[in-house]
């Protein structure tokens, strides 16, 4: 028997890993394959963020109204705002015929590998790391975040690494973005590894 076609991409990291820059350069080589499930978020938009396009920019209202009617597959309080990936989001993409990128944190992919199969969902699990330094220095250069917030986000990477030691078998990849070129290409080889065992054609290389 052939196995499940994957319809999702679960993939977390924490702040500052790359995970933005490598899921974007990934949709646009491959943009016939890929579609990124569009989360709803209480945070505030950043420079540069659109609405409906990095995420559905939200209050809190709203999100408990949501959650409350079932509308999410998971949700998470995540450096005190919420972050929620709908049934809407993920429905979009599968209507498009596409797999799904779902970019979450750990709590979050706990929650989709739980519910996610009764829903339909059959997913590859990710996680893409760099050293704890290297993090601190990209959170802090992109200025975005106060002292406060960056203390905040390095505390949530070590949480995360910790959570990977302890379950080495929740990932079904993890990827070292330590030099960009060199994470894109193991990425889209981890991707193919995943495709394989789904009996999916692999993505054609560039
Ligand atoms: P940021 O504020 O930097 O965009 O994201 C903060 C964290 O929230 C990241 O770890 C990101 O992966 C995670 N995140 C983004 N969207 C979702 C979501 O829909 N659900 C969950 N659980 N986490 C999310």
């Amino acid at each position: 028997m052939s196995a499940k076609a994957l319809n999702a991409i679960i993939i977390c990291g924490p702040s500052g890993v790359g995970k933005g820059t490598l899921l974007k350069r990934l949709l646009a080589d491959y943009e016939k394959y890929f579609a990124y499930s569009v989360s709803h978020t209480t945070r505030k938009p950043r420079a540069g963020e659109e609405n409906g396009r990095e995420y559905h920019f939200s209050d809190r209202d709203a999100v408990i109204k949501m959650r409350d009617a079932g509308e999410f597959l998971e949700l998470c309080e995540v450096h005190g705002n919420f972050y929620g990936t709908s049934f809407a989001a993920i429905k979009r993409v599968q209507e498009e015929g596409k797999t799904c990128l779902v970019e979450i944190d750990v709590q979050g992919a706990q929650k989709v590998k739980d519910a996610g199969p009764k829903q339909g969902l059959t997913a590859s699990y990710l996680f893409i790391t760099a050293p704890l330094e290297e993090l601190q220095k990209r959170i802090v250069g992109r200025g975005a975040d106060d002292e406060e917030t960056v203390r905040v986000r390095l505390a949530t990477a070590t949480k995360e690494f910790d959570f990977v030691k302890r379950n080495p078998d929740f990932f079904d990849q993890v990827i070292v973005n330590d030099e960009l070129d060199k994470a894109y290409k193991n990425l889209v080889e981890a991707i193919n590894t995943e495709f394989q065992k789904h009996d999916m054609a692999p993505l054609p290389i560039l």
